[in-house]
């Protein structure tokens, strides 16, 4: 049968890629997006005359299937940023990608030596069951270089033990994170090789990650294709036997398309699909992470160099500073004053969560003194933006619970499934732009990509490859 129209739930990068390669295809698509405007957790905003991203928001893809439709979007709007960042624990800077000088300084001699006593101890006594994080990570590295660069930042993250936390997240994300490539080669030594994640330099477009998304809008509707904004989809619905999928809105209205590709949270779209009782008490049972940005705007430019820091320091709540004074110029706008953001994670029911946006500002204040990154009374003022269902959680058995649901989801004629919260695959904006692109390719070309994979096997499918990235400097 041939396809017509698709609608797409969801402006995020995971949405508007598969609309804009649908809509190149001759096909009529229509976004529907909840919020005032595209990008999703990739959006860039205007604040106090600047513009600013939701956090730190770099681009960078081995895969030149997603740098061609990036690059093809961004046209040269972009520059080459070399990356700046480090790692804060207990009152001490250390460069990351770690660097070994560094590194033993911070740490101290005796401290060093500890470290790797504890990694000559976990090469001769692994622990057998590798089935957790913790687990997984000391094994590779020590206990002792487990709990000073990864224990405390996981658990502020992920809101629960290292042993709760499933190994998977270590083989899947660590490669990218690339912590452990750092300390092995910064400490152990890694026999000439860089670790292809440890990348010096990132692209990002000049007024910001999400000029991407609202250019791509610019373009999805130039082939005639339709954003409609503050537009929420209630529900999805199967297609029954020999018709068309549809989807509800808020206001009671239903719509009718060829094919629906949903990128709204995989437990919201299976809660009201009417999936049978065991798949959605599989679906209940899967758990997001949430997060809670607090923009500064501090006196003076550039108190620190960095784009950003990781806060491993367990005393302060704050996971990730940002510094957007060191991205590119142009975001900046010409003003003079900087401005930083501090993330902090929480679940949906934790009392941060809904604490009053005052009370946020002075935590962050006082938390970024503490750092000592900024003087004290050099801020100015706050704002805070809270992101729901941002971090899929990975816990132990979390795959018992995401196995049913996605192969009943797989079952749902003419129903597609991306993204990060909806699909719950803890995507970058490549891995939702990937997933996106095979999307488009199943509707439009007949293609068989299973989508389910990407952002799994997807680094193992490409580790032959040779990274050519396509990126260069704009
Ligand atoms: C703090 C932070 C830092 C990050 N840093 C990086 C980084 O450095 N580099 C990187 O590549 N990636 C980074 N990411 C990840 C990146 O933001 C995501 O991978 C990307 O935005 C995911 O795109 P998506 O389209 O899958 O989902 P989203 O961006 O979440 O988009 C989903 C869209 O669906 C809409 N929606 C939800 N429900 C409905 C509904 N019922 N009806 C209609 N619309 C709906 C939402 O409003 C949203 O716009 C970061 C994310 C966070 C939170």
């Amino acid at each position: 049968m041939t396809i017509k129209t698709v609608a797409i739930v969801g402006g995020g990068p995971a949405g508007l890629t598969a609309a804009y390669q649908l809509a190149l295809k001759g096909i009529q698509v229509k976004v529907f997006e909840a919020s005032d405007n595209v990008g999703g957790m990739a959006r860039t905003i205007p604040l106090w005359g600047q513009m600013v991203d939701y956090g730190s928001h770099r681009f960078f893809s081995n895969d030149p299937r997603v740098n061609r439709v990036w690059l093809d979007v961004i046209g040269k709007d972009y520059s080459m940023v070399n990356r700046l960042s480090r790692i804060y624990y207990r009152k001490t800077f250390f460069d990351y990608p770690l660097k070994a000088f560094n590194a033993l300084k911070g740490l101290g001699m005796l401290e060093a030596t500890y470290c790797v006593l504890s990694y000559l101890k976990a090469k001769v006594l692994p622990e057998k069951d590798e089935s957790t994080f913790e687990a997984w990570v000391s094994n590779r590295f020590g206990y002792r270089l487990f709990t000073i660069f990864f224990k405390s930042y996981s658990e502020k993250l992920w809101g629960i033990s290292c042993k709760e936390l499933d190994a998977e997240f270590a083989a899947q994300r660590i490669k990218k994170l690339s912590l452990f490539e750092a300390i092995k080669s910064a400490v152990f030594g890694s026999g000439g090789s860089k670790h292809k994640t440890l990348v010096d330099e990132f692209a990002y477009p000049h007024l910001g990650t999400g000029a991407v998304y609202e250019k791509m809008s610019k373009k999805i509707c130039l082939l005639g294709g339709e954003i409609a904004l503050n537009t929420p989809v209630e529900s999805v619905h199967p297609a029954p036997e020999g018709g068309d999928p549809c989807l509800r809105l808020h206001d009671g209205t239903s719509q009718s398309f060829d094919h629906i590709i949903s990128s709204m949270p995989i437990t919201t779209l299976v809660e009201r699909m009417g999936a049978p009782d065991d798949v959605l008490a599989h679906a209940q049972a899967l758990i997001f992470r949430n997060t809670i940005l607090v923009f500064l705007q501090v006196e003076g430019e550039s108190p620190f160099p960095d784009q950003w820091i990781y806060v491993h320091s367990p005393d302060l709540s704050t996971g990730r500073i940002t510094n957007f004074r060191n991205w590119v110029p142009t975001i900046n706008q010409g003003r003079k004053d900087t401005i930083i953001c501090l993330e902090y994670w929480c679940y949906e029911d934790d009392d941060v969560w809904t604490r009053g946006q005052e009370a946020l500002i002075e935590m962050a204040t006082q938390e970024a003194y503490k750092t000592s990154l900024i003087p004290v009374g050099s801020v100015k003022a706050g704002k805070v933006v809270r992101v729901p269902k941002c971090y899929p959680v990975y816990s132990t058995g979390y795959r018992e619970h995401l196995e049913p649901v996605e192969q009943y989801l797989a079952k749902q004629q003419k129903i597609s499934v991306i993204g990060r919260y909806g699909a719950f695959k803890y995507n970058n904006q490549d891995h939702s732009i990937l997933m996106g692109l095979l999307a488009a390719e199943n509707i439009a070309d007949g293609k068989n990509h299973n989508l389910w994979e990407i952002n799994t096997d997807y680094e193992y499918q490409e580790s032959g490859k040779n990274p050519v990235t396509g990126l260069s400097k704009g």
